[in-house]
Formats: C-alpha cells, structure tokens, sequence
C-alpha cells in the first residue's frame, strides 16, 4: 500500500486516488528566462519518479506540468518587471523568443535525465482567458478588489473565513507583522494582498485586455486555474519544491477555495532544496551552476563533467524530502556508484544457470516494494538494488550458483526498479560517459603491451591483440602519431 507524506497534514497517509485507477497530479513547473539549473533538476526528477512508479502500480496518471511565461514578477512575486519581459528588452526579442528557446533547451536537459514528459504542458500566456473567467468568480464570491485597474486577493477576509496560511504553517498576524511596508502604494489594501491582474505599466511588452485594464495575471493565478481547467476542481496530487509553499502555493489554495468554495488538493508534496557545497544556490554566490555546465564540467567549481545519469541516480541517493548537497566529492562517489550498479546490470545479462542455487533472491523484490511504498524512499530502494548486485557478481565470479529461475528474476527485477521505476539509463549510449572509462582504459592498455610488444619484435603477440580486438568489434589503427581505435 503506498504512503505518501502529505505536506498539509503533516504525515504520511494512504494513498487513495479519487478516482479508481485514475490519478491527476499537477506540478509548478519552471519559469523559462534562463537555462535549466539543479533547483530544476529536482522537482523534475522526483515527481518524475511518482509518476514512474503510480503507472507501474497500474494508474492512469495525468501529469500536467506547467510553463510559466508571464506574469512571473522579480521581488515578491507580485513588484518589479516580468522576467521573461526583462529578458527579452536586454536581448532585444520578442518575449514569446524567450520563452521558446529556453523551454528548448530545458526539455533537452530533461531528456539528458531522462525524465518523461508531462501528459499535458499548458502555458500560462494561453490560458488568459480562462483566468480572466476564474477571476470574475473570485470577484463574485467577495475575496478580491478592483483597484487602480489591477485586482487583489483579499487575504485577510479569506483569513477569518477559511483561514491563510495552513500549508506554510504561517499566521496571518505575524505575516501582517513581517510584511514590508508598501511605501506609498495604496494599491492593495493589505499588504498581505496579492495580485490576480496586474494593470501593465506603459513600458510592459506583455499585456491582455481584460474587464479591468490593459494588463496580465498574477503570477500564482495560472497554476489554480490550469490545474482546475485539465483535472478538474479537486484533483489528487500537487507538487513542488519547498521554496514554493509560501508564497505561491498559499495564495495557490486560497484562490481556488474562494473559486470553489473547498480546497483542489488532496495531496501536498514537496521536494525539499539542493546546496552546494553546503551554500544555497544563488547567481550572487557564484554557485549557479546550470545542468549544462554539470554535463560538460565547463563551471569553475566542477572538477570534471558527471554526466545526467550521474545526477539522476545522485538526486535519487537522497529521499526526496531530505536535502541534498552537491559537492565534487559526492558526486564523483555518485558516479562510482552508479558504474557498479550499471557493471552489475551488464555482468547480469552474461550470467549462466546451474542446476542448484546457493543465492537467495526470495525477499528482493518484497523489500522493493515496501521501499516505494514508504513515500518513494529512493535511497532504500537503491539499497537493495544494491544487494541484487551483490548477488549478481557473486554469480558472476563463481563464488555461488543461480538457476535460470533465478536469473531471469534478478534480470526482470532490475528492469522494472532500475530502469522502469528509478528511470537509469542502462544502454552506452554515451550518456553514462564516465562509466565506460574502465573499458577504455583497459583497451589502451591492451594497445600499450601490444605496442611494446612491437618495439620487441614480438609480432606474435602484437598480431594476437590486433586481431582479437578486431574479432570482439575494435578496429585498430596505426597511424604517424601512434594507435588509433574505435569501436
Ligand atoms: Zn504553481
């Protein structure tokens, strides 16, 4: 039976879906002005992993994962210029270039981590209308203000009746307390207000017309109405990175409470923040390291590239409500890791039966389960993909016996909890890079002694290794500056 923490009660609970066999999960998804980085690569990777593993339970699940392209303010959310507007005036293109571009290349970057594509991606810039509509009813059920052409949120009547707050674990009254003063807008009315339209200043390059003004929606708007609009107004799952909770997520609730008149969201989940070297990330700290530079090791504090898989099975050596810090160190024991784990994969695929067993594998796939079903907890589960190595490689190095019962459930066992559950790439595509550098270098020091071999006259030898590489696949080449080879 799966458990899932829920981030709004506070425990993990039972998860029953609303409707039998069908399950709808929605996810904050990235505001796309800038390259993909590990704050992205987290959320993305962890919910990832609960629609992996909610199909393999058998849902049918609908994954909507927004892009958000407007309406994304710089401080509070809700103040200062829209960054993909900001982007696009210092580059001088078009807002909707912007998004384009680096929705690209965070798509590309998602299928590096192998990371499967939501069932439904809506942007917030086409769905105008529909928050225009969602607005009007919020208007109408008395939780929001026209002022000055923009409409605010009333936070503190919604706060007397369904009470603000409950999510973050925030009150209101020490919110009104920490606030900053809105020194000299008398906009809101409220500093805890917070935008639904925005009036959009002269210089503003993206703008809508609505009943209220020439303008566009706020920015937690598109999530409550995008969410009500594909998986109707209560829906399962709701997830997000922990930095999400307050604001965006609160205002997130309140909206579609005053929309609906009873909470969207069964399921609160959270994946909790990734460090670097023990500092939060950030572009002041010099730390921003994007998935890119991880991937060619081009940043000033990597020490090598570690490729996606690297990354995926690093994220994933963490339960996903735990932090996680990257560092050089851990990751290159990541990397190790995963090689022994994709060494054992492949050392599974060549194993030979015996008659008799002298492994036990009874308990693996048990252990497996109940792993999962302890809120996703990835770094048990990998545990005992671990101990199937184990086994694996004591077959392999003959110091006991599996059936070919046995193998063929250790080989479907890894398939389904590594490669179908946890989503690692097992195929040298080249993705898993660093993983093959043992073989290289095995080659080349074939090529070394044949070398040697050469100098010695021993034509015999330096024959042998030419062509039992050529038999296995590698072509060997003598060229002016020394051997060459492929595969
Ligand atoms: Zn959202």
């Amino acid at each position: 039976m799966l458990t899932i923490y829920n981030s709004m009660t506070r425990q993990k609970e039972v998860f029953k879906p609303l409707h039998e066999n069908m399950v709808g999960m929605y996810v904050c998804g990235p505001t796309v002005y800038g390259d993909g980085h590990l704050g992205h690569a987290r959320p993305a990777i962890t919910f990832d992993i609960v629609y992996r593993y909610l199909t393999h339970l058998g849902y049918k699940v609908r994954y909507v994962r927004n892009i958000t392209d407007v309406g994304h303010l710089e401080h509070d959310a809700d103040e200062g210029e829209d960054k993909i507007a900001k982007k696009a005036r210092l580059e001088q293109l078009e807002p909707m270039e912007v998004v384009q571009y680096y929705m690209g290349r965070y798509h590309k970057a998602m299928e590096a981590l192998n990371v499967l594509p939501p069932s439904i991606e809506p942007h917030a810039s086409g769905h105008i209308i529909e928050q225009i509509e969602y607005i009007k009813k919020i208007l109408d059920a008395g939780y929001a203000y026209e002022s000055e052409g923009s409409v605010y949120f009333d936070v503190p009547k919604f706060n007397k009746d369904y009470g603000y707050g409950k999510l973050s674990g925030r009150n209101i009254d020490e919110l009104l307390a920490t606030t900053r003063e809105l020194d000299g807008q008398s906009e809101k009315h409220n500093p805890a207000d917070f935008a639904l339209w925005k009036k959009a200043a002269p210089e503003h390059i993206m703008h809508w017309p609505s009943p209220w003004s020439e303008g566009f929606p706020g920015w937690h708007l598109e999530c409550s109405t995008m969410s009500e609009k594909y998986l109707g107004e209560t829906f399962d799952i709701h997830g997000g990175g922990m930095d999400l909770k307050f604001p965006h997520h609160e205002c997130e609730i309140a909206q579609s409470v005053a929309h609906s008149g009873h909470p969207a969201v069964h399921y609160w989940m959270h994946n909790n923040m990734i460090t670097i070297n023990g500092k939060k990330m950030g572009k002041s700290l010099g730390n921003f390291i994007t998935l890119d530079e991880f991937f060619t090791g081009s940043h000033k504090l990597l020490e090598q590239a570690y490729s996606p898989m690297t990354i995926r099975f690093f994220i994933l050596q963490a339960h996903y409500r735990g932090t996680v810090d990257f560092s050089n160190e851990a990751l290159k024991s990541a990397e190790t890791a995963l090689g022994r784990m994709l060494d054992g994969y492949r050392r599974l695929q060549e194993l030979k039966p015996s008659d008799t067993s002298t492994v036990d594998v009874s308990t693996l796939e048990q252990r497996a389960y109940e792993a999962m079903d302890d809120d996703l907890n990835t770094p048990v589960l990998i545990g005992v993909l671990f101990d199937a190595v184990r086994i694996i490689n004591q077959v392999k190095d003959h110091t006991a016996t599996a059936t070919q019962a046995d193998i063929d459930f250790l080989r479907r066992f890894m398939d389904t909890f590594l490669v179908e559950i946890l989503g690692i790439r097992v195929d040298d595509s080249g993705e898993t890079g660093d993983s093959l550098k043992p073989y290289r270098e095995a080659v080349n020091l074939l090529l070394e002694i044949r070398a040697n071999a050469k100098k010695n006259k021993d034509w015999t030898t330096s024959d042998l290794i030419r062509d039992r590489l050529a038999a296995i696949g590698f072509s060997v080449k003598d060229t002016k500056d020394g051997v060459e080879w492929s595969v």
